[in-house]
């Protein structure tokens, strides 16, 4: 759990890390440097999901043996499927992750959505719904492992 106060935005008690894969998580279906070492620790404190329509058929095989469940959606349907992962997980409780204009309702839903740039890009649809953008996904692990640094982006 992390559980952190910022004043005039609210608490937030986040239990479950829900993140999208392709341009989020890897490159071109790639696990990006760092990132398994970086999910397995925050895996202390959140559950962690990867939620992915697994473009490039990667994800499984990327992400076996660290500490995440994955879960692979169909091509269709994956904007309201990704918003119903985060709202069956309670969303008051999740921080999502993701760069696509599929990530755009999960990101909304949560109760932190961060958008990651990354090497992919980020659709404006999803950087429109979440609440902090980020250059890489290893600045949006460093926000969850340092939660004074939400603090100081949210604060009002
Ligand atoms: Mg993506």
């Amino acid at each position: 759990m992390i559980d952190v106060a910022i004043p005039g935005y609210g608490r937030l008690a986040l239990e479950h890390l829900v993140c999208d894969y392709n341009g989020t998580l890897a490159r071109d279906g790639v696990l990006l440097d760092g990132v398994a070492a970086q999910l397995n620790a925050l895996a202390a404190n959140l559950t962690v999901h990867v939620v992915t329509g697994d473009t490039f058929g990667t994800a499984l095989r990327s992400l076996q043996g660290l500490t995440c469940a994955v879960t692979l959606l169909p091509s269709e349907g994956q904007v309201q499927a990704k918003q119903a992962f985060v709202t069956k997980l309670g969303a008051a409780g999740v921080v999502a992750v993701g760069n696509g204009r599929n990530d755009r309702l999960m990101l909304e839903a949560a109760a932190l959505g961060i958008a990651v740039i990354g090497d992919e890009g980020l659709a404006a649809d999803a950087m429109l719904a979440c609440d902090i953008v980020v250059r890489h996904v290893a600045d949006a692990f460093a926000l969850l492992e340092d939660p004074q640094r939400l603090v100081a982006s949210l604060r009002v």
